[in-house]
């Protein structure tokens, strides 16, 4: 068929994984054409993810702030909320950011075309225009012939099959879409997206539910770690349901009915509860089999993952795929990372740039963050997968009970934990393999614990950095400090 539109790289999705590739292949000298069925680029990230849950965040964090200083004599009363002009603040911050990545778009001369893209061959991809603020479509379609793709389409919300179609079960895009506070609130998942959601709301007055199937919150994370957030957080929460499996759900004049079972043989399963809203948040399934993948000859699992090598290739040697659709953590910052990956491989087979061929993603670590109150943060390798795998490591831990500024901030609840390997190799000088923090920042603090994995930073590396007083991130010092003794002055 006609070809309308010609480019050296194609990129399919324009979020953090699909933009951060446009940018990276333009700056490298390459004609790029970026397809985005929505309105703004940005992707779930910034539309309807990271920012406009961390804008929402931000503003409860403040509110619990405040509340907290009343034992410090200042009392400002109780916080008069007018959803409709958070929700239009949270916009606006959203409309900055999407305006912005629109802005050097344009600056790269990166072709942005609207629509949803469909490979219709090995070098082909149809787009149907789509308008609107949404993916409304309008039936016209082109086709761009590209020499590599990109494809990095993301994922969706996990929808369970019972959940009745009813504006008060949602998803958290619809909890983003903050609508109303509802009195009670089930979160359907005890991971970070359905927690965030949960700070947010009840502190603007909900009370909460939370149904997890497995034995704690916050899967992936320390338990050492969780417990500090969840003592802290306890006030929110009507009921914590753990092992516990949602069964059912019936919309009712009153609200959402839901019920449950035990998730193993023989626990009880609690009664059936009724419900303002329901924020189902129980995982994100990848875009890979909406994508016409096949017509292209790229592998895509049962799920909907796409299989990649250390380069971010598919099974088909010119097309390479990256983000969320690649797997596991599903998050911004690793989609970035495995953006600016591909585009440089790419960019070093059509320019015959040796060095630029062999980029490859070696990242030791990938950090993760829950944005809750306090933050709850974690890289490389835990205590709970050191214990399971057998590797011997030496930990120190610094609590903030004993950190001037988290006493000062008000908020001592905290600890930083550092993990360095113990195994008979190391001599007694193990590198830095993982570390955990829980505490106010922690989320702005992991990220010293990740540079210090990847340069293979020992306690006494650590330790001896000066870090400056009085900060939370001092407690990284102390804490390595912690575990090399902080008699050994002698490196
Ligand atoms: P996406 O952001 O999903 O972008 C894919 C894009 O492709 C979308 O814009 C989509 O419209 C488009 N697309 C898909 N198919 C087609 C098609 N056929 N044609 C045209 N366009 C198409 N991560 C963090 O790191 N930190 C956080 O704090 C964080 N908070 C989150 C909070 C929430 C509520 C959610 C839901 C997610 C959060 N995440 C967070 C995860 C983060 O949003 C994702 O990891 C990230 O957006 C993945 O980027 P991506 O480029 O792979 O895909």
């Amino acid at each position: 068929g006609a070809v309308d539109a010609d480019c050296e790289v194609l990129v399919l999705g324009g979020g953090p994984g699909g933009y951060s590739a446009a940018f990276r292949a333009a700056d490298l000298g390459l004609k790029v054409v970026l397809v985005e069925r929505y309105a703004t680029l940005g992707g779930v990230c910034l539309n309807v993810g990271c920012i406009p849950s961390k804008a929402l965040l931000h503003v409860a964090a403040v509110m619990d702030e405040v509340s907290h200083l009343k034992s410090a004599g200042i009392d400002f009363g109780a916080p008069q909320v007018n959803v409709d002009q958070l929700r239009s603040h949270k916009d606006k911050v959203i409309g900055r950011l999407t305006g912005g990545l629109a802005q050097m778009a344009r600056m790269r001369k990166v072709t942005v075309l609207r629509g949803v893209g469909l490979f219709v061959g090995s070098h082909h991809l149809q787009v149907e225009e789509t308008t609107g603020g949404g993916q409304d479509r309008t039936g016209a379609k082109k086709v761009v012939q590209f020499q590599r793709a990109i494809i990095a389409a993301g994922s969706q919300a996990v929808r369970l099959p019972f959940m009745p179609d009813d504006p008060r079960v949602v998803d958290s895009t619809g909890a983003l879409a903050l609508k109303e506070v509802p009195k009670r609130m089930l979160i359907l998942g005890g991971g970070i997206i359905g927690l965030e959601m949960g700070t947010v709301y009840s502190t603007l007055g909900a009370r909460l539910d939370v149904v997890e199937m497995l034995d704690g919150l916050m899967q992936g994370a320390d338990r050492d770690l969780v417990k500090v957030w969840q003592k802290m957080n306890a006030p929110r929460f009507d009921n914590i349901m753990l092992n516990t499996k949602t069964v059912g759900a019936e919309a009712t004049a009153e609200g959402i009915k839901v019920s449950f079972a035990a998730a193993q043989e023989g626990g009880k399963a609690p009664e059936p509860q009724t419900y303002d809203l329901v924020l189902q948040a129980v995982g994100r399934t990848p875009n890979g089999r909406k994508i016409g993948a096949e017509a292209a000859g790229v592998a895509v699992s049962e799920r909907g993952f796409i299989d990649v090598d250390v380069q971010m290739r598919t099974n088909v040697a010119h097309i390479f795929a990256i983000g969320d659709i690649v797997g596991q953590p599903m998050l911004a910052h690793k989609a970035v990372h495995e953006a600016h990956v591909a585009a440089e491989a790419i960019a070093g087979e059509l320019k015959g740039d040796e060095k630029l061929a062999r980029s490859a993603f070696d990242a030791r670590v990938i950090p993760s963050v829950a944005y809750t109150d306090p933050e709850v943060a974690w890289v490389g390798l835990t205590e709970d997968q050191a214990k399971a795998q057998g590797i011997k490591v030496k930990k120190g831990l610094f609590p903030w009970a004993a950190s001037g500024r988290a006493i000062a901030n008000g908020r001592d609840e905290g600890f930083t934990k550092l993990l360095f390997d113990d195994s008979p190799e190391a001599g007694g000088h193990g590198r830095i393999l993982g570390g955990g923090i829980v505490g106010t920042h922690a989320g702005d603090m992991i990220g010293e614990i990740a540079l210090a994995i990847e340069m293979g930073a020992d306690s006494v590396d650590i330790g001896k950095t000066i870090h400056p007083h009085p900060t939370l991130g001092e407690s990284i010092g102390m804490a390595a400090e912690v575990a090399h003794g902080s008699c050994t002055d002698v490196p």
